[in-house]
């Protein structure tokens, strides 16, 4: 499935989790020709960890038991998944000295989970930077029947929405974030992919706190671009970008505070107002 097990990327569930080594088989149950994948909590979750179970559910929607066999336990370093003491000593000498599968991908992934933004905010920048989403492209892969013309993107039309088209490649995305560039009075090289973006836009200050900002301006551009992309699908509603950036603002502006990561005392009036340039702050 992943690099890393999933207990390890959602410790928290992990703890929380009734019978921690459930079978598969234990774990859910068929209805009606799909698997339902059904946790047993230590307690009820709070919001923001239902949250965190929905994030887990299509983490692990990929993986799809067989209905036709039985479950048992695999040995995955031998061919016929039987245990032995050989193999077992070969396994702890090699995970002495290599390294996870890939490092990178999972440094970065990690770096939305300590950002000064609310817990939902963290889920949705993560979905997006591992292509989680129900962008129109992921429905018809995982065969949502779409109407004609229902995978075009909303803001353009005549584009499959993609994330990537979504977030960074449709004109009016791009409006978003020239804006915020602006503001930043910095401008760079627009990369096409989700997460050569977000490594660009985080990596372009100095320090933990530089980082924490610019972390938490991407998360929020991420959050405020898929909840205006859903008021626009189902409820038809249009958007400003002007509107957008001025949310933007408002919103990380408070997560900073909130969350300790402004260090200062410049007043939201301030930091809102045109003359306030966020690169010269920030040392960007
Ligand atoms: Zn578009």
């Amino acid at each position: 499935m992943g690099e890393k097990p999933t207990s390890l990327v959602f410790p928290r569930l992990f703890s929380l989790c009734v019978n921690k080594n459930a079978s598969i088989e234990e774990s859910g149950r068929w209805a009606g020709g799909t698997w339902v994948w059904e946790f047993q909590w230590r307690r009820e979750l709070f919001e923001w960890e239902k949250e965190m179970a929905n994030a887990l559910t299509v983490f692990i929607s990929e993986c799809v038991p067989n209905a036709g066999k039985k479950d048992e336990w695999r040995w995955k370093r031998s061919k016929d998944g039987r245990f032995s003491t050989k193999s077992a000593f070969e396994t702890f000498m090699e995970s002495r000295n290599v390294p996870p599968s890939d490092p990178e991908s999972n440094t970065l992934l990690a770096k939305v989970w300590d950002a000064p933004t609310p817990h939902k905010v963290q889920v949705t920048a993560w979905r997006c930077l591992r292509n989680r989403l129900a962008t129109c492209d992921n429905l018809v892969k995982r065969k949502v029947g779409l109407e004609e013309g229902e995978e075009w993107c909303n803001g353009c039309i005549w584009r499959t929405e993609t994330a990537d088209h979504l977030f960074l490649l449709c004109p009016k995305a791009q409006q978003v974030w020239d804006a915020l560039e602006r503001w930043m009075v910095y401008s760079s090289a627009s990369p096409s992919t989700i997460t050569q973006h977000f490594t660009l836009f985080i990596n372009r200050g100095r320090g933990k706190r530089t980082e924490n900002l610019l972390k938490a301006l991407w998360m929020c551009t991420i959050w405020l671009l898929w909840k205006r992309r859903n008021e626009s699908r189902f409820e038809g509603k249009v958007w400003e970008v002007q509107n957008l950036i001025a949310e933007i603002k408002g919103r990380v502006w408070s997560w900073l505070v909130i969350f300790n990561g402004l260090d200062t005392d410049v007043s939201f009036q301030v930091w809102c107002s045109r003359e306030f340039s966020l690169s010269s702050y920030f040392n960007l």
